[in-house]
């Protein structure tokens, strides 16, 4: 039987790839992550995902509804972890019920899911979790995970053109994969914090995760994968009612904004 060594110049890259990542801060109370791809190539491979979405899908063309997205993601960014990129936010002309960031800070709506929205805090409960997964970088550490070391290597030493390439195709088939049950409890959490503190009463959450998980019958395609029959469900929206509980006493001034909500998604055909 032939012994593997690993031999010196085989692990130097390793090593390398370890002294270069960095810890970065990946939420609330100064969390942090070891991440080997570093910002900038994080929004590289953000835009390039980006493109290929964008020739993928019909976007809806609706100013007044690019202004109020901008206006909620701003609002939670504002009290967010990480603002080290710019968010950018999208709403896809679908009826698929779902939503979905990707590295980079690009956070994509779909129509479908905006119209079983009852109010701005339900939608502001969808965004704060999806920012949630890119101050966290869930999907960056998903990306680094499957990517391999020789093409994260290629990558962080910026010595094949090919290896940003590799890096969006891989994000592009992760793009609907399921992240761990631990980085949804994460973005659960953090989302909550996230949005209360920017102004929205976080029974939005609530509000929203019942009535979509009442609603997919376990559709995958559906937001989050929710479902009243999956007990993983459930814990997350006990695990999300425990919390509220835990941040009172709330502030005075929250609001679910439903009346204005309702006028927006009127617009929606
Ligand atoms: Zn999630």
């Amino acid at each position: 039987m032939k012994k593997e060594f690993y031999s010196l110049p085989r692990i130097i890259p390793v090593i390398l790839i370890l002294i270069l990542a960095g810890c970065a801060v990946t939420g609330p109370g100064g969390k942090t992550s070891l991440i080997f791809i570093g910002t900038e190539q994080e929004v590289s491979i953000g835009n390039e995902m980006d493109a290929s979405i964008r020739a993928e899908n019909r976007f809806l063309n609706d100013p007044l509804w690019q202004e109020y997205v901008d206006n909620i993601g701003r609002k939670i960014v504002n009290v967010c972890d990480r603002k080290d990129l710019t968010y950018h936010f999208a709403v896809i002309d679908s009826n698929m019920v779902n939503a979905f960031a990707t590295p980079g800070g690009n956070i994509f709506l779909y129509t479908g899911l905006l119209k079983q929205m009852d109010s701005e805090a339900e939608l502001a409960a969808v965004m704060s979790h999806e920012i949630s997964h890119v101050v966290a970088r869930h999907g960056i550490k998903r990306l680094q995970a499957a990517m391999g070391v020789s093409i994260l290597e290629q990558l962080v030493f910026g010595n094949d053109p090919g290896a940003l390439k590799v890096a969006v195709d891989v994000g592009l088939g992760l793009t609907f994969a399921s992240y761990s049950r631990e980085n949804e409890n994460e973005a659960d959490n953090f989302g909550i914090q996230y949005m209360t503190k920017a102004g929205y009463d976080p029974k939005g959450a609530i509000t929203m995760f019942e009535k979509l998980a009442s609603m997919s019958q376990g559709d995958p395609n559906f937001f989050e994968k929710l479902s009243m029959s999956h007990p993983e469900t459930q814990e997350r929206i006990s695990n999300s009612k425990a919390l509220i509980e835990s941040l009172k006493p709330l502030p005075a001034n929250l609001s679910t904004f439903s009346q204005k909500y309702r006028m927006m998604r009127s617009r929606l055909r």
